[in-house]
């Protein structure tokens, strides 16, 4: 079990906004932040999170909580395992009560073998010859941690002698459970290593190259709870600093590119986990906003991969490149082969995102055959139209002369869907809400306001007033007020004010329908009606706020 202590001081170390930050895209909104909500689909962003208040809130679906919830819904974990995860996303080292096995151990386990493949590789001179051949410097051997797994017995020998625990070698993914489920065997065998590392700067898995033809030339550790591949970037951790301080960004295919680049001098190469670049990177990619150039092979597949993340990153609204290394060669062969320099001017001429794809796109149709073109055209302007109105108007030119149309097909259909307010409320409501929100913010008015009041008055609100008056402010509804910063809170004067004009308006429709009232004798509206027009809503215009005691 986590110790309870350990659990309030990671909550009490860990910020929400940092946290979903690392999830899905966040943009500031005044004093919150905002993003399209993870949890259900949508183009306008009805999510919000609340750094001063620690939560966040959806106002399409409904969902809230704090940042051990998020972690919890999104990654489908249960509440322990989602502190795990929170504190291995913030190096924070959980304590556990005694006899407990847990997460730290898989660490443990990557930390100390991470260490013994290195020492291995020394060992190894087909595996150190092979990386020195491909250039690799003795330097950046040791920078990278580059190691090398040797045969899996003597795997299972070093975790014996070391006493680390199998079943944490397993979740670590250093061990796989062998098929029929009885023994286990040791991964990334007879593979040159380098260790990957998330952007918190722990080691979470390892990149494996096979250096005895084996058919998978690169394979990676198992996703497992601390490895999640899709969101992490190999060299990061290394290339953090560089991308801060020159805003520029470079992702290589592979591995050896990124030591290759860091090696030549363009510390800020990182590579997708032998996958494409996803939106899952781009909370990632827009730490330190740089400038993102996308180095890949001049190759089909690299040109696709290309055009793929290129697409993605303009849509995202990334400035950045693309450079295609021409004629098979990679950016390591070139700077194995002492070209940097080229390497360096080929960085420097890269080709911008947006024109990049528009040239793209269109060199994959037949410009001569009616439908294709048709066809390109279709797919060019939904690229433009994914845009905003200034940069489309920007490349349209450029896009009708490669496909040899009109300008003016291109339209000029304004995107008023990203335009349009999230939160429109009408100005009754929005003094509602801030009663509401003033009580959340000060318990010590419900009292106030439950004297004058009854639950009826706050008609489609009544449902809050109810949650309010039991204390159960984490109610998403209520949360949602909470993080509304369109509502504004009372002072307490306002707070009177407004509760009196409420009431004013209450009574003065009460006074309407009285009348048709089916439950109450002839008398009794009299007297009420009576009662309303000559007492009560003269002392509440004069502004006295008069206790709610009539028996409607
Ligand atoms: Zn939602």
């Amino acid at each position: 079990m986590i110790d309870n202590a350990s659990i309030e001081s990671l909550k009490s170390s860990v910020d929400i906004v940092d946290v979903i930050g690392s999830f899905i895209e966040l943009r500031k909104a005044g004093a919150n932040y905002k993003a399209n909500c993870p949890f259900h689909g949508e183009k306008t962003p009805s999510f919000v999170v609340s750094p001063s208040k620690q939560i966040y809130h959806c106002f399409g679906c409904g969902v809230g909580g704090d940042s051990i919830k998020f972690v919890m819904e999104l990654e489908k974990l249960s509440y322990p395992e989602a502190i795990e995860k929170l504190a291995s996303m913030n190096n924070f080292s959980l304590t556990y009560t005694k006899g407990s096995s847990d997460y730290s151990d898989a660490k443990r386990v990557l930390e100390a073998i991470g260490q013994w493949y290195v020492k291995k590789l020394d060992q190894n001179p087909t595996a150190t010859k092979y990386l020195l051949d491909r250039g690799v410097s003795h330097s950046s051997i040791e920078k990278f941690e580059i190691g090398y797994v040797p045969e899996g017995r003597e795997v299972m020998q070093f975790l014996q002698s070391t006493l680390l625990p199998v079943p944490q070698a397993i979740e670590a993914g250093v061990l796989a459970q062998s098929e029929n489920g009885q023994g286990t065997y040791a991964r990334l065998v007879e593979r040159i290593t380098f260790p990957i590392y998330s952007a918190s700067g722990a080691v979470v898995g390892f990149g494996g190259r096979t250096i005895s033809n084996h058919p998978a030339k690169y394979i990676n550790s198992p996703q497992t709870k601390l490895f999640n591949k899709s969101r992490l970037l190999y060299g990061y951790n290394l290339a953090k600093e560089s991308i801060y301080k020159n805003k520029r960004l470079i992702v290589c295919e592979g591995y050896l590119d990124v030591v290759m680049f860091h090696q030549a001098g363009f510390t800020e190469a990182v590579a997708g986990m032998g996958t494409a670049l996803t939106s899952e990177h781009l909370p990632l990619l827009r730490k330190g906003d740089p400038k993102i150039i996308l180095a890949y092979d001049g190759d089909k597949a690299g040109v696709d991969a290309a055009l793929k993340a290129a697409q993605m990153l303009s849509v995202a609204g990334f400035d950045g490149g693309v450079v295609l290394f021409p004629n098979g060669q990679d950016p390591a062969d070139l700077i194995a082969t002492g070209q940097s320099e080229k390497v360096a001017t080929l960085l420097r001429d890269s080709k911008p995102l947006i024109p990049f794809v528009v040239e793209k796109i269109v060199e994959g149709y037949n410009l001569h055959d009616p439908r294709a073109k048709e066809a390109g055209f279709g797919q060019v302007k939904q690229f433009l139209d994914s845009m905003s109105q200034i940069i489309k108007d920007a490349y349209i030119p450029l896009a009708s002369t490669l496909l040899g149309v009109a300008p003016a097909l291109f339209g000029g259909n304004v995107n008023l869907a990203n335009t349009k307010q999230s939160f429109t409320q009408s100005k009754d409501d929005t003094e509602m809400l801030g009663i509401i929100k003033t009580m959340i913010e000060d318990p010590s008015l419900i009292d106030t306001v439950i004297n004058s009041v009854n639950i009826d008055i706050f008609g489609a609100y009544a449902e809050h007033f109810t949650l309010l008056l039991n204390g159960e402010n984490e109610h998403p509804l209520l949360m949602g007020i909470s993080v509304n910063d369109q509502v504004h809170t009372l002072e307490k004067t306002e707070l009177l004010f407004a509760l009196r004009k409420m009431l004013i308006r209450y009574y003065k429709v009460k006074l309407r329908t009285l009348p048709r009232e089916q439950n109450l004798s002839s008398e009794k509206k009299m007297f009420l009606i009576r009662k309303l027009r000559t007492d009560i809503i003269p002392r509440l215009e004069k502004g006295e706020l008069v206790t709610y005691d009539l028996d409607i």
